[in-house]
């Protein structure tokens, strides 16, 4: 790995905070290649042209009363092996604390043959940044310290400029940019673990669970039947809630915060309850976000009696509570016989990619005015609306501009017309499409 940062520090003092901050969206992949548990959590991110690697030692076990000991001291050195520069990480708040001197002591021999830098988290004021001089104390980092606000952001962009000034190299890209992440979401009970634990291999478990802090949500980088595609949020997945009525709050929450991260949400059915409200929610606000969508309807095993048109009654009722969403593709699974689950998958991954899909203005232009010269805008308070051609922008999400004349004359359902045209001849399963009109 080329630019890489470790954070160090003892517990608490935002090493996860400022690592979150640091990766931004793109939050914590875990390195699932060896197929070990590994306590350390990688991001990327980006600074001033320069990429770069972090890593977040934070995900040590507590308990032992000499928490230095064994595990947490090897994963620090490995981190600190891995790493180009290294932020020695303590908390101006608290101010010099015992643990501070027994990290100091595993970094000073590579002090002089890497950079570390001594990072006073916590200065959320100007008295407290003042007030970090005592970590002089601890002689690490090349005598400078560096006082920022994981939190608020106060000193980080400073700390950035020292950070990417060791890095000769712009570094690797994301390599994950590309790859679909997918949230399974779903209400308590659809089988969403059941499911996760399916695709991801049963227990080779890969994610410590830390209760209560922010790394609550873990994404898991995988290639299964031969798609790579990133699951996010797997930790909450794998972590059942321990207080019971709090369940089905912690699983709205977690949905919620899982639907902004992907790219493409897989609503899993109980397919003996059908479609409920809270479903038609969910998939209300991936269509507001702009997010593709794929329904699974599972547990297609408990199904009884069923006959040829039992699967297409069952859409039939779940596109009517939907509409006008008309769009998502609907899978009939079964996690518990393995029914289907591979055909899940890769309609998540056409999703993805129709999200993705450009089309060439010629093409579009060649299609849509043949579709809107058999069935021009229909005249509104006597105006004629002529639209000379159709572009697709160039925006993350395909969203279509037609240029007009009149752009505040078109209805709604002459811009529905254009969308179910533009679905027949271009597939866009799975995926919100925008409509827009532009003066021309
Ligand atoms: P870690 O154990 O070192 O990874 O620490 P965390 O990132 O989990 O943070 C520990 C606690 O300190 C959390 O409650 C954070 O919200 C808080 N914290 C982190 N950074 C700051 C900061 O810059 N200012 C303040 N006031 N609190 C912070
Ligand atoms: P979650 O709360 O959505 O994560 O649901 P779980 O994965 O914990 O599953 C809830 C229950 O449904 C468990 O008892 C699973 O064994 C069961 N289950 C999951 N998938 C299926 C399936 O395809 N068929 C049947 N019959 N049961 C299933």
């Amino acid at each position: 790995m080329s630019n890489t940062i470790a954070i160090v520090g003892r517990p608490n003092v935002g090493k996860s905070t400022l690592f979150n901050r640091l990766v931004g969206q793109r939050k914590a992949i875990m390195d699932n290649e060896s197929g070990v548990t590994r306590d350390r959590h990688y991001g990327h991110g980006d600074w001033i042209g320069k990429n770069f690697v972090v890593i977040d030692t934070g995900g040590y076990v507590h308990g032992s009363d000499d928490i230095f000991e064994g595990e947490i001291r090897k994963q620090v050195k490995l981190a600190i092996d891995e790493a180009d520069v290294v932020l020695f990480m303590v908390d101006a708040d608290a101010g010099v604390h015992g643990l501070d001197e027994e990290f100091a002591q595993v970094l000073r021999p590579y002090l002089g043959k890497k950079p570390i830098l001594l990072v006073a988290n916590k200065a959320d004021t100007n008295a407290r940044a003042h007030a970090s001089g005592e970590f002089y104390a601890l002689g690490m980092g090349d005598g400078e310290i560096f006082a920022i606000s994981s939190a608020n952001g106060h000193g980080t962009g400073e700390l950035l400029d020292e950070v990417v000034r060791h890095f000769p190299e712009a570094g690797e890209e994301e390599p994950d940019s590309g790859v679909p992440k997918i949230a399974v979401v779903g209400r308590p009970n659809v089988g969403k673990s059941s499911f996760v634990n399916l695709l991801l291999g049963t227990d080779r478990s890969i994610v410590t669970d830390i209760a209560g802090t922010t790394r609550d949500a873990i994404s898991t980088r995988y290639n299964v039947f031969g798609h790579d595609f990133i699951l996010v949020d797997t930790a909450g997945l794998r972590r059942k809630a321990k207080v019971s009525e709090d369940i089905e709050f912690y699983a709205n929450m977690r949905s919620l915060r899982a639907l902004e991260e992907c790219d493409v949400c897989v609503v899993l059915i109980d397919a003996t309850r059908g479609i409920e409200s809270q479903d038609v929610n969910i998939i209300g606000l991936a269509d507001k976000n702009r997010k593709g969508v794929v329904i699974l309807v599972n547990k297609w095993d408990l199904v009884e009696n069923k006959e040829t048109n039992t699967t297409k009654e069952f859409e039939e009722k779940i596109y009517s509570k939907l509409a006008p969403i008309a769009y998502p593709p609907i899978v009939f699974i079964s996690v518990l016989t393995k029914q289907r689950v591979h055909k899940a998958i890769e309609t998540a991954v056409e999703v993805f990619e129709n999200k993705r899909r450009k089309i060439p203005t010629s093409q579009l232009n060649d299609v849509m005015l043949k579709e809107i010269e058999r069935y021009p805008p229909p005249a509104l308070k006597g105006k004629l609306v002529r639209i000379k051609y159709v572009t697709q922008l160039p925006t993350h999400n395909p969203v279509f501009a037609f240029f007009c004349n009149l752009p505040q004359y078109v209805q709604d359902s002459y811009a529905r017309y254009l969308e179910n045209r533009m679905r027949e001849h271009f597939d866009f399963k799975g995926v919100p499409i925008g409509i827009v009109f532009r003066k021309k």
